[in-house]
Formats: structure tokens, C-alpha cells, sequence
């Protein structure tokens, strides 16, 4: 029989605010401040404190409700949801549960079989959890408690399970994040865990209409493991559905060093947190006048912003969504573009810089595993360098170049003129280096001019050789043409 994958995602993303979401500490991070310096009553869940709401996560929440096309109500409960964990010291989560903050949205994604839509069922605001140590020294085992995130804002975006293959769950994943990035309200900066995934995967015969039995995997914070974990999940239930079992219902965690997917609780009801509205805060009413106001500050996102670079700089539809996908990198580009064109009178075409972009400078960035803010060129020196490698160096000179660039942080002109990597394009210089290479190589012209043709390729490295890498390639090319052609013409006397 043949399967259907069905998936459903559930985002966790922290909201960069400056203070968290009941009250006026500060958000930091690991290495700003020390275990517990960032936590007060409210956040340590002492008796008899009253939480505040931050109008700052509810902006920032509608800044990416809004983004994802969600209708925002009018009017959201914040409730509590009642369990026991040691980071957790109130004994319940701040969340909201009948009345999300926004429903009903939309997220077009893109994948190699084309666009499709992703329903976005609810986005609704909670408190992040305290974070928790597992340590095990002289043979004692014990937990460290830290409280900083404790009250931290986060945003939970929750999907219909619309998407059908593990491509569409990372490219939806991707999506949300370059969204959230965009809209700055989180840095996307994973290995921190500011934004975290949930995936809800189930299986069912190709063709059927109802919803197979789901599995709901948790804490996912790379795309890899959304898509390891997922894909190994799929392999499981259709074999257990193959030899004639049931899925159950349960909630995992992921082992990403053996590959597989672990039992961590029965799955879990609503009924089980025993809900209910939070006594100590309003309602949280939003006007009409405060979601436009949001709405149309609302920055270009990536889709649009694709849309843009290809008709305005005359991009291919990869190296736009390359580009777009990020909007540091799309800022980027387009401050090189500036920048070229501000240095040279018809400027450089904008597709030149874009594919320097793609594939040198993301090439390095991938290595590197660095993010593009962590560079340590500008975008004027990016440009400089490209505009370089029209003429003044060749091509695999500029590659050097920039991998020095990005090593030292140096600008293309020094390095350049440091080490005098200018082009030799001068064609008497060049004959000359020609010459030289086929009469410090009879025995090979002679086998050239036997029927060896392969020989030419040899002798033009020869000469690139003479010339340390900087002569101009086409200038070359013409003349080693020429003397061979000049050697067969003698040969043939
Ligand atoms: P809960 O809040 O208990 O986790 P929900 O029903 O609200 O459950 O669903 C949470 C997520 O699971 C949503 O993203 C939804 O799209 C997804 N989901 C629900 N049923 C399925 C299913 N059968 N297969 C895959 N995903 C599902
Ligand atoms: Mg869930
Ligand atoms: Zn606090």
C-alpha cells in the first residue's frame, strides 16, 4: 500500500523584547548575565505577585500574526495551564488557550514542486520555562536550576497539517523563521534555542480523507532534525501499519546522535492541564487602531522582497529567493549594488554581484558556519572586490582574494596592490611569456604538432604558470593560438 505523510508544525519562537512578558526583567542571554541575575518575584513564581502584560511581546506577537496573514481578536484571554516541572516554579504556564491572540492565517511556501499554502490555525502569546542542568560529578547526580528565561515572551505559531512531504515541513519551518527574523522580533539564531519546533506527524493510506493516529516530536531546534526526526517517524508508523499494528498517540523526544525518535509521556489532553483563565490578568483588548498601525509598519518579507529583486535588478528567480530568504543577505546585496555603481560610472551589473553573492560568499558562509552579521568585510569592499574581478584580476585570482578578505578582514584594493595580483593583460608581455614556454619545450611543441591537441592546455597552464596566475585568460588564449598556428604553419614550409 501507499502512504501519505501528513504533518503539522508547532513553533516556539522567543520574542526579542527587552524586558520579559509579566514583568521588568530583562531578557538576556547566557553570556550577559550569570545563572539567576535576571529574575524577580514575578518570574521566580513567589506568592502574592501580580504579573503585568508587556505591550511590547503583544506588538511583536501581532507583528508576526500580521505577517502571517492571521485575523487578530479583538479581545485575548491569558489562561493558566496547571503542571509540575522544577523549571517552573509557579506550578503553571502563563498561556493562552480558547482565545489565541490571533487565528486563521496563511504562509505560502516554496519548494522544488512549487508554491503551495500552509494554514496557519492559531498564533497565541506564553511565558518561556526556566532552564534546567543535568550534572554528574563524583558520581553524583544532581540539577541545576536557572530562572533567566523563566517569563521570557515567546510566541507559539501553530499549523494546520497541511503539509505533506518532509520538504514542505523544512521549507515551512525556513519560511516562519526568515519571517520572524524580518520582522526582528528574534534573532533565528537556533543553536540558542530562541526558536524551537514541534513536529505532529502521522501517516495514512494515499487517497483517504480522515487523519491518521499523530505522534507529536519535541524540542526540534535545527531543520535537520525536523527532517531526520520526521522522516524517521514516517518509516515507523507505515511499518507498523504494514504489519498490521496501531500507532499510538504519544509524545517523543529525538536522539540526535542515534538517529531515533524516544517515547517521553502517553499523549497528554487539554483537560489534563486543568486550563483556566488566569485570575491575576485582564483580558488583553486590541483596538482596530493599534493592529493598522502595526500593519502598516510592517517591513517587506521575503516573498515580496523576492518578487522585488528579480524585477529590479533583473535576477533569476533562484539567486532572488537565495538572496531574499534572508533580508541581512538582501540588505547586503543591495548596498553592494549601491556601492558599484556609485564607484563606477555604468556601475556593475547587479546579477555579477549576485552570483559572487550565491556562490562564493554563501559558499564561505556555509564552511564557516558563520551568519552573514558575523562578516567581516562591508558590502563596499564586496563590491569592490567583484568590480576588480572584471578585468583588473582574473577570476581565480579574485577567489583568492576574497578568501583572504575573509580571513584578515583586509579590503581588496590592499591585497591587491600588497602583493601586486593585478592582471596581465599586456599582450607583448604575454608573447613573450609564449614564446618562452614553446622553446623551453621543443619535444612537446613537436608532439602538439604530431596530433597531441591536448597539448594546448598544457602549454597555456605553462604560461599562467610564467605569469604567476595573472595573466588575463582570453589575451592568453589568443596568443598561444596564434603561435601554434604560426609553429604548424612553419612546420608545414
Ligand atoms: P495539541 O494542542 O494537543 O498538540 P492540536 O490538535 O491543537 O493538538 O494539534 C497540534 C498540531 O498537530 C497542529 O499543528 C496540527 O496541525 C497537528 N495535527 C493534528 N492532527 C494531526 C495529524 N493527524 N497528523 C499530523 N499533524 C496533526
Ligand atoms: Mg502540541
Ligand atoms: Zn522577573
Amino acid at each position: 500500500m501507499n502512504y501519505e505523510t501528513v504533518i503539522g508544525l508547532e513553533v516556539h519562537a522567543e520574542l526579542a523584547t527587552r524586558s520579559k512578558m509579566f514583568c521588568d526583567c530583562a531578557v538576556v542571554d547566557s553570556v550577559s548575565a550569570g545563572p539567576n541575575e535576571a529574575i524577580c518575584p514575578v518570574c521566580a513564581g513567589m506568592p502574592g505577585v501580580l504579573p503585568v502584560i508587556n505591550a511590547q511581546a503583544v506588538e511583536f506577537g501581532m507583528r508576526v500574526a500580521l505577517a502571517l496573514e492571521c485575523e487578530i481578536a479583538p479581545t485575548s484571554i491569558f489562561a493558566r495551564k496547571n503542571y509540575f516541572y522544577p523549571d517552573l516554579p509557579k506550578g503553571y504556564q502563563i498561556s493562552q488557550f480558547e482565545y489565541p491572540l490571533a487565528e486563521h492565517g496563511r504562509l505560502v511556501i516554496r519548494t522544488s514542486q512549487g508554491e503551495r499554502v500552509i494554514r496557519i490555525r492559531r498564533v497565541h502569546l506564553e511565558e518561556d520555562a526556566g532552564k534546567l542542568t543535568h550534572i554528574t560529578k563524583d558520581g553524583v547526580s544532581y540539577s541545576l536550576v536557572d530562572l533567566n528565561r523563566a517569563g521570557v515572551p515567546l510566541l507559539e505559531i501553530v499549523s494546520e497539517p497541511d503539509m505533506r512531504t518532509l520538504e514542505e515541513a523544512k521549507a515551512y519551518a525556513q519560511a516562519l523563521r526568515a519571517i520572524v527574523r524580518s520582522l526582528r522580533v528574534n534573532s533565528g539564531d537556533m543553536e540558542k534555542g530562541v526558536i524551537r519546533f514541534e513536529a505532529n506527524v502521522s501517516v495514512r493510506p494515499m487517497g483517504s480523507e480522515v487523519l491518521g493516529t499523530r505522534v507529536e516530536i519535541k524540542n526540534l531546534n535545527s531543520f535537520r532534525a525536523l527532517e531526520r526526526s520526521s522522516a524517521y517517524q514516517v518509516e515507523q508508523q507505515i511499518a507498523t501499519l504494514e504489519a498490521g499494528g496501531k500507532v499510538v498517540q504519544e509524545t517523543l523526544g529525538w536522539d540526535d546522535t542515534r538517529g531515533e525518535t524516544y517515547s517521553q509521556r502517553s499523549k497528554e489532553e487539554a483537560h489534563d492541564y486543568r486550563y483556566f483563565p488566569d485570575p491575576d490578568l485582564p483580558p488583553l483588548v486590541i483596538e482596530p487602531e493599534w493592529v493598522e498601525r502595526v500593519r502598516v509598519s510592517l517591513p517587506e518579507l521575503p516573498r515580496a522582497k523576492t518578487l522585488r529583486l528579480e524585477q529590479q535588478y533583473g535576477l533569476n528567480r533562484a539567486d532572488a529567493e537565495a538572496l531574499a530568504s534572508d533580508y541581512a543577505q538582501a540588505d547586503f546585496f543591495e548596498k553592494a549594488v549601491a556601492e558599484a555603481a556609485v564607484a563606477e560610472a555604468d556601475g556593475i551589473s547587479p546579477r555579477v554581484i549576485a552570483n559572487w553573492m550565491t556562490g562564493e560568499l554563501f559558499g564561505w558562509l556555509n564552511q564557516s558556519g558563520k551568519s552573514i552579521e558575523q562578516l567581516p568585510i562591508t558590502p563596499a569592499s564586496f563590491a569592490e572586490l567583484v568590480q576588480a574581478a572584471q578585468g583588473e584580476i582574473n577570476q581565480p585570482t579574485a577567489k583568492a582574494v576574497l578568501g583572504e578578505m575573509l580571513s584578515t578582514g583586509k579590503t581588496a584594493g590592499n591585497i591587491i596592490r600588497e602583493r601586486g595580483l593585478q592582471q596581465v593583460s599586456d599582450s607583448d608581455l604575454i608573447a613573450g611569456l609564449v614564446r618562452g614556454v614553446l622553446a623551453a619545450n621543443v619535444q612537446a611543441l613537436k608532439n602538439y604538432l604530431a596530433g597531441k591537441e591536448t597539448l594546448a592546455n598544457w602549454f597555456f597552464g605553462q604560461v599562467m604558470r610564467a605569469a604567476k596566475g595573472q595573466a588575463n585568460p582570453q589575451v592568453l588564449h589568443a596568443e598561444l593560438d596564434r603561435q601554434l598556428a604560426e609553429a604548424r604553419a612553419r612546420g608545414a614550409e
